[in-house]
């Protein structure tokens, strides 16, 4: 079968619309109408070829929202009618510790885990293309329930990259009461890390290169901003967080934040940057036993358990909604971190 797409065709070509084949349904898969696709900044980096082993055509999207179409035969999880999602993966081993954990990110398969666009991790097997499609075929285990009420669709789509890329860390690192957690960049991921550090209850402090975004970022939930290019104002939260979340998508001096760590603390990186952060120091690890780590997007069950507990605090993705041509200028302007904080594509308008 054949669905409309938006693809890059190479790293130099903007997204253009094509048609892409699916799999036929088989007895454990859904088929899903694609509703809405959030645009994370992963999509950007891999549409433009910024990351190696990108595999043409290109169809980015891995935020999908939409309503399932059919079921194969032996699926339980999902009923046709359906509220769905899907995220950044659609495939694992699913019986190697990591997957028997529930955390098939770390999938120790042959293959790794399979991405929701550019196929197998180790780059065998056939292509797999996203949600910028009116449609997608997908096994129930990697496809999630959303019981919010479908007004919220098109915000619930960010929950699945940018909602679970700050929860799992959040969680692992167990931000709550009594801790002082730093989110550095509000972007996408971002401003869902401060709305879920909030959530939690911790001390949430964020960190910004833009001043126009103080205020919106108060209003998302940080208890105190900080304009991190302003030095007086970084050192007065030297030696302080517990945890930093540092989600920046582009290389930045690390040691800046590193130091705002008090002893033992941690540093968990998920932005994943075209070319190398400068070398932290080693002495600002070793005086206070700081920690500098990485966490990559999350389980299903805890994409799940993200969603149910979103769904239940009222939370969703503060979103700008796009038609699907209007790709290369949300693009551009995700460049210029001009966003608030996530757009998303209107998949009636493919
Ligand atoms: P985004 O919406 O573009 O947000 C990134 C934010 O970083 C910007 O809004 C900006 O925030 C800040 N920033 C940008 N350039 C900067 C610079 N030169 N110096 C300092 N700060 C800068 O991107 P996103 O969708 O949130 O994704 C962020 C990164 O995470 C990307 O690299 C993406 O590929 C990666 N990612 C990783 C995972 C994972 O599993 N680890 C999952 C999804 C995405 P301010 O304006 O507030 O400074
Ligand atoms: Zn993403
Ligand atoms: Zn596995």
């Amino acid at each position: 079968m054949k669905y409309k797409a938006y693809a890059a065709q190479s790293p130099t070509s903007q997204l253009a619309p094509t048609h892409i084949p699916r799999r036929v349904l088989g007895t454990s898969d859904v088929a899903i109408e694609i509703m809405y696709c959030g645009v994370c900044h992963s999509d950007l980096h891999a549409a433009r070829g910024e990351w190696p082993g990108m595999r043409y055509p290109l169809v980015p999207g891995h935020e999908i929202v939409g309503r399932v179409s059919a079921i194969g035969a032996s699926v339980t999880k999902h009923n046709v009618g359906d509220l769905v999602g899907v995220g950044c993966m659609v495939g694992s081993c699913r019986h190697c510790d990591s997957c028997d954990e529930g955390l098939e990110q770390y999938c120790e398969g042959p293959h790794g885990w399979q991405q929701t666009y550019n196929g197998w991790l180790d780059g065998s097997g056939e292509n797999t293309y996203g949600g910028y499609a009116d449609g997608i075929t997908v096994d129930e285990h990697f496809v999630l329930k959303i019981t919010h009420p479908e007004s919220q669709l098109a915000a619930v789509a960010p929950l699945l990259c940018a909602g679970i890329t700050t929860w799992s860390p959040l969680r692992h690192w167990q931000a709550g009461p009594g801790k002082k957690v730093g989110i550095v960049g509000i972007g996408g991921l971002g401003h869902m890390g401060v709305k879920l550090a909030h959530a939690m209850g911790a001390h949430v402090v964020a960190f910004t290169t833009s001043p126009a975004k103080v205020q919106a970022a108060l209003e998302l939930g940080a208890d105190e901003v900080v304009v991190s290019r302003n030095p007086a104002e970084m050192a007065a939260h030297a030696k302080s967080f517990d945890f930093i979340l540092n989600t920046v998508a582009a290389p930045h001096d690390l040691d800046a934040f590193m130091s705002l760590l008090k002893r033992d603390g941690t540093m968990t990186m998920v932005g994943v940057p075209d070319s190398p952060h400068p070398s932290p120091g080693v002495a600002n690890l070793i005086f206070q036993r700081r920690q500098l780590a990485g966490s990559l997007i999350g389980g299903i069950a805890e994409t799940q358990e993200m969603l149910d507990f979103c769904a239940k605090h009222g939370i969703t993705s503060d979103i700008e909604m796009i038609e699907m041509n209007e790709i290369e200028a949300a693009f551009k302007r995700m460049q210029k971190s001009d966003v608030k904080y996530r757009f998303v594509i209107d998949m009636a308008t493919i």
